[in-house]
């Protein structure tokens, strides 16, 4: 048995400190019934605690770490900006030379703006919208998690989801009323409540592959529907690639699935573990914001050179054959989970697009939030437990997909499939 008295300590000091003794809530392990695990160091697929157990990450902070831990060229080159100075609050080249590599890789980007996460970047692309259509309310998909911003942070997924939260109080009636949701996958749903509200509608925002109720694709021509309503009615569609981007592939989930929006929210790989954010999109719509236009949006530490640098070097680290490479293993370790899940008589169903993969403990397919709401956490809980105590880190709930990064290796794959299957054969049923 792994020993964690290390961190059962350091928890006990943090839950006096911080709600939940964390500083965002998914960390807490409360869904699969643990107390949060404190890390120490990574390198490569490799994390380890402050009590010496070492564990395969597929969290890889949430999916910035599309390179793995402290890859020598990412931190090489921190190391280098630090000396140089850890903030100007001016232009410097370095936001230049991302910028540039960010809007040659997302087909929608003409013109972005850094932020510093991805709930920035969200809020502020709802705010261009609203001031750019002159329109109120803005259309998301229940299940979709874009951040904690108000407008946002209804029929929210990610922690919200997992925790089972209901909409957040402190959020104004005047604020939810301006915010339409619909199930995701639900084109007919989008369609009436554009009959109802057409031309009130500044935007509709979208994760183009759900990964925050679990991972859940768009089914075929959903996003190509939402682009044509949206154009139809004068709205501007946004796709939120915080998560996809850069992970679903080289050229985002737009380039991927061949659909452009008007704008685009980024973050996590773009700040290669950084904190980094940005919303981009149409010249004539960004133009719109300070001080080229009037749609206020500001940062202090917006384009921070370290942030830029991280980002800079994972983007410049990428290629097509990184996300082929990627693609293989997430082959295999698919056939792993099916494999275990017939020898072991688990319900499983597994979504994916591209890279991103998630595993439902269910038989039924998940196309939305309330198909994800069959999955058994019960056994999740008791799958993760195992996994951990096998040494596989993976995100502690089951609405949150896993990630894979170039540095992990054939033999880390086979070894999670030995520990899924350790895992499945100890669920009680
Ligand atoms: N959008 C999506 C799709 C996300 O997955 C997340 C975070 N998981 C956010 C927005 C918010 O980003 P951040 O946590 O950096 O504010």
């Amino acid at each position: 048995m792994r020993n964690f008295d290390k961190s059962q300590e350091a928890y006990n000091e943090a839950v006096d400190l911080m709600p939940g003794g964390v500083n965002s809530p998914v960390r807490a392990f409360q869904s699969v019934g643990m107390s949060p695990i404190f890390m120490e160091q990574g390198k490569g697929s490799k994390i380890t605690d402050i009590d010496g157990n070492e564990y395969i990450d597929y969290v890889l902070s949430w999916g910035p770490l599309i390179l793995g831990h402290a890859d020598d060229r990412v931190v090489s080159s921190l190391k280098e900006a630090t000396e140089k100075g850890t903030s100007f609050g001016t232009p410097t080249i370095l936001e230049n030379k991302l910028a540039e590599l960010v809007m040659e890789r997302v087909p929608s980007v003409e013109m972005l703006r850094m932020v510093n996460s991805g709930t920035e970047a969200t809020m502020s692309a709802l705010r261009i919208a609203r001031g750019y259509t002159g329109r109120n309310k803005i259309l998301k998909f229940e299940g979709n998690y874009h951040g904690h911003s108000d407008s946002l942070l209804i029929k929210a997924g990610s922690g919200v989801a997992t925790l089972g939260l209901p909409d957040s109080p402190g959020v104004p009636e005047s604020i939810v009323k301006n915010t339409l949701t619909v199930p995701y996958n639900d084109v007919e749903s989008v369609r009436y409540a554009f009959s109802e509200y057409g031309d009130d509608i500044a935007a509709v925002i979208a994760e183009p592959v759900s990964g925050n109720m679990g991972v859940v694709p768009p089914q075929e021509n959903f996003l190509q529907e939402l682009r044509k309503i949206t154009e139809e009615n004068g709205s501007l569609l946004i796709f939120d690639e915080v998560m996809t981007g850069f992970r679903v592939g080289y050229n985002c989930a737009q380039g991927y699935f061949g659909v452009t929006p008007d704008m685009t929210c980024l973050g996590k790989v773009i700040g290669g573990g950084l904190p980094v954010g940005a919303y981009g999109g149409k010249r004539e719509i960004i133009e719109k914001v300070a001080p080229t236009g009037s749609i206020y949006q500001a940062g202090t530490l917006s384009g921070n050179p370290l942030a830029m640098t991280a980002g800079y070097q994972t983007l410049s680290a990428l290629d097509e054959s990184s996300y082929e490479d990627i693609n293989q293993k997430v082959d295999k370790l698919v056939e792993g989970y099916k494999q275990a899940s017939i020898d072991y008589d688990i319900p499983l169903h597994v979504n994916r697009a591209g890279s991103m993969v998630g595993f439902f403990f269910t038989d039924k397919p998940v196309i939305d939030y309330e198909t994800a709401q069959n999955a058994n956490v019960d056994y999740f809980a008791q799958y993760y437990r195992a996994m951990i105590e096998e040494g596989i880190f993976l995100p502690p709930s089951q609405f949150e997909g896993v990630f894979l990064s170039t540095a992990h290796t054939d033999e880390d794959i086979d070894k999670t499939i030995q520990a899924v299957r350790t895992a499945f054969s100890k669920i009680e049923k």
